[in-house]
């Protein structure tokens, strides 16, 4: 950021290993908006965004705005025979604190409201003087943890569950979508743009500079082969007997430690939790007096014989095929690096990339039962409340993304023999707009 330039290009020649396959690649110049890819295993090694200084920055002020606004109006209303009710952003963890459910309240807030304004805090303070106080030490903190946080943002998830509940209670009641709303819809268009506009080794190499290595990578084979490991941290090529990241501090490893036991043991523990998520309800719905409690699959069947197809489709493959799939997934994935297959990698780390992706998206159901707990409460006219299996399921959907993020990719292409020849990263042109 010492430098102003109006048009970032990336550097001439960048050695560097593949997150997914550990293959020692050159990147080669990029231009914003162009990517790199891995030839080995198509992973994409780097994507240059245009207007790398001043996007995150504008995006991330625009949208902290627009969630102070989103907080200030009502979130949604409805009209059921001349009754009117109204919901703020905030009631939806509200209301699940005054029903004694106040673990999957602080979820809910922490993934729609939380962690979204933190990151978005870290990334005013990392791209401007501010974070400049007490030295490099507190903007490298900053940096660390704000990639950590990302993947736990769950806003554009949060607004799938809002539409899934509103097509839910259309034919029950009038809907009307306060102010907040659409400023809640800006702010997450406004957060998307601001993380993608981060390029994190950009971002290292403007805060902390290059990571020397004694010795050029000879260009062939496996980055571990070399005493070489990408840090996990900072995504620079770092030398393994340092312990530690000389850039930023992260411990450096050649492989996960421990990644096959750690992935077990949470899909384990997640394949429990989906039994109770399943069995219990996951709402109870209170008309005229009369309570009716639903499962998932119950849900779903409900709204399919209401002839509501779109939105049963939409949570019995959010709610049910997703989890399934990923636990599948991810215990198959475990068993492939246990029998050394060395056939089908390529089709293998596309799962593996299909898992990382789609694992969040199973929070819609968590977040339809919160919004339609906070918005319908009519007393003994019509009345939702949550039911344990909510909590379960958030609980399943947690694990399964921990279990996916602590399996290590490269254990797969370990038991091929790479190449002997240095790969150079293919580039892809407009890729990233
Ligand atoms: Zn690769
Ligand atoms: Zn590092």
């Amino acid at each position: 950021m010492s430098r102003r330039r109006s048009r970032y290009v990336s550097p001439q020649i960048q050695y560097t290993a593949c997150h997914e396959c550990d293959a020692l690649v050159i990147v080669p110049p990029l231009q914003p908006g162009q990517q790199a890819v891995c030839p080995y295993c198509g992973h994409t090694l780097r994507t240059l965004p245009t207007q790398i200084r001043q996007r995150p920055l504008v995006y991330s002020i625009t949208a902290l705005i627009m969630l102070l606004c989103s907080n200030m109006f009502t979130f949604l209303g409805m009209e059921v025979k001349g009754i009117h009710q109204d919901m703020t952003l905030f009631q939806t963890a509200s209301v699940l604190l005054e029903e004694q459910y106040p673990a999957l309240a602080a979820l809910v807030y922490l993934f729609i409201q939380v962690l979204p304004s933190i990151c978005l805090t870290l990334i005013c303070l990392i791209y401007t003087r501010l974070g400049h106080w007490r030295g490099k030490r507190l903007r490298k903190i900053y940096t660390v943890w704000l990639f950590r946080l990302i993947p736990w943002c769950m806003v554009e998830v949060f607004l799938i569950g809002v539409l899934v509940s509103l097509i839910k209670i259309s034919s029950l009641a009038e809907i009307e979508l306060g102010y907040s709303f659409w400023a809640y819809v800006l702010f997450a268009i406004a957060m998307l743009k601001a993380f993608s506009g981060i390029d994190r080794d950009w971002l290292w190499q403007q805060q902390s500079g290059p990571i020397h290595l004694r010795t050029p990578p000879i260009p062939q084979g496996r980055a571990i082969d070399q005493g070489l490991t990408l840090c996990h941290g900072c995504h620079g090529l770092a030398p393994l007997r340092a312990g530690h990241c000389p850039r930023c501090n992260a411990h450096l490893h050649a492989r996960k430690p421990h990644s096959i036991q750690w992935t077990l043991a949470l899909l384990f523990t997640s394949i429990i939790l989906y039994i109770p998520a399943n069995l219990l309800p996951i709402m109870v719905t209170e008309t005229l007096g009369n309570q009716t409690y639903s499962t998932i699959l119950g849900g779903v069947v409900l709204l399919w014989n209401m002839h509501s197809y779109p939105v049963a489709l939409v949570i019995f493959i959010a709610s049910v095929l997703v989890p399934i799939a990923k636990m599948l997934i991810i215990g198959w994935l475990c068993w492939t690096v246990k029998r050394q297959d060395t056939e089908h990698l390529h089709g293998y780390t596309r799962l593996y990339r299909i898992t990382e992706f789609i694992g969040r998206w199973s929070m819609v159901d968590v977040f339809v039962v919160a919004i339609l707990v906070a918005l319908i409460r009519m007393g003994k006219l019509m009345s939702v409340y949550p039911g344990a299996a909510a909590l379960a399921f958030a609980g399943v959907v947690i694990l399964t993304m921990l279990s996916a993020m602590s399996f290590d990719p490269r254990l797969l292409w370990d038991q091929q023999a790479t190449s002997s020849t240095l790969p150079t990263a293919e580039r892809a042109t407009n890729r990233d707009e």
